[in-house]
């Protein structure tokens, strides 16, 4: 088969590497060495080059190598008609559920506030906590979500879950659509948002939801900046409403210099880095879907266009 690698943000020497070592039967071309448009049967995709995926006539399949496609499918020149599937690497899986676990844990045992009073030279000693007396509500139930559920459930959390459609998850409390998200929040002492973003997701953490958690919860945004409000969560930090906010992701990125995120107390902030393909442990999903393609069978883990996800 040949393959197309457009993927330029990633790795393209590694990834080569490791996909020409497991395909020794295919052809792998980056974007500029295309001479056949029409010879192309997959392309393995990463922030595409606008427009060149509907020069591809032949295109089997389009196997994204991130997690989310968002921006993928908000690209109007992505052809209608061939699959897209995500990629789904345990590497990444287990660096969100580490990072998840890690802000939670910074939340639970005060590690922001120490922070705080070390910048002051305050010495205080806060109340110690159970872990089974902080309760983690994780939005979203997909590949990282339920990761991140085992993770913090091992570590002794109360956890609820929330998901589209109804789920059910051995020994977890789970929760669905809307009115399950109303019940949901007033329960969590801290939120980690694991959900994709698409129309139904977007600007769902408001000033009323962040209202909905009890006052002084820790909001953990690890999926797509969009999530959150911004404005609205600036207000609920200032007003003590929201304890403390982990961000990853942002709506502009890079985050833009003067972005008030930057240099408020009530934000630890990273730069979406909290799960990144390996290419390591990616490959052998990639090389699978592509053996798959081969056979003429249905590639995994495509993505639902309806629900933009
Ligand atoms: P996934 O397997 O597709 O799971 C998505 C989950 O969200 C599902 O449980 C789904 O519900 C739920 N969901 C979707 N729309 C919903 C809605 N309107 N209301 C309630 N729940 C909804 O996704 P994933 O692989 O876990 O990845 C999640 C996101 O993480 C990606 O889309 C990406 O944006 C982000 N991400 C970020 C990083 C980073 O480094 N920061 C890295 C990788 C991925 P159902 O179970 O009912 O379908």
């Amino acid at each position: 088969m040949n393959v197309l690698f457009a993927a330029s943000v990633e790795d393209p020497q590694l990834w080569l590497r490791l996909l020409r070592a497991a395909l020794p039967r295919d052809t792998l071309v980056l974007p500029g060495e295309v001479s056949d448009p029409a010879a192309i049967d997959v392309a393995l995709v990463a922030k595409p080059p606008a427009g060149l995926l509907r020069t591809l006539p032949r295109l089997r399949l389009i196997q994204s190598l991130w997690m989310g496609v968002d921006g993928l499918l908000a690209d109007p020149t992505l052809p209608g008609d061939v699959p897209v599937a995500r990629c789904i690497d345990p590497g990444m899986i287990a660096a969100m559920s580490e990072i998840a676990l890690a802000h939670v844990l910074d939340f639970h045992r005060h590690l922001f506030r120490y922070r705080e009073q070390q910048a002051r030279g305050v010495w205080r000693q806060l109340p110690q906590r159970l872990a089974a007396e902080t309760t983690v509500g994780v939005l979203g139930l997909g590949e990282l979500g339920a990761a991140a559920v085992r993770a913090l459930r091992g570590a002794g959390f109360p956890v609820l879950g929330w998901s589209r459609r109804a789920r059910t998850i051995a020994g977890l409390e789970t929760f669905a659509g809307r009115a399950g998200l109303d019940a949901l929040l007033p329960r969590c002492h801290v939120v980690v948002c694991l959900l994709p973003l698409t129309a139904e997701t977007r600007g769902l953490l408001d000033a009323s939801r962040l209202r909905a958690l009890p006052r002084g919860s820790g909001v953990v945004s690890l999926a797509r900046g969009a999530h959150v409000v911004a404005a609205d969560l600036l207000a609920a930090l200032d007003s003590g409403q929201i304890a403390h906010a982990w961000l990853d992701v942002f709506e502009t990125e890079p985050l833009p210099a003067e972005h008030p995120f930057w240099r408020h107390p009530g934000i630890t902030l990273t730069p979406h880095v909290a799960a990144l393909t390996d290419p390591r442990t990616a490959t052998p999903m990639v090389v699978a879907n592509l053996d798959r393609v081969r056979r003429g069978e249905a590639p995994l883990h495509l993505v639902d266009r309806s629900a933009g996800y």
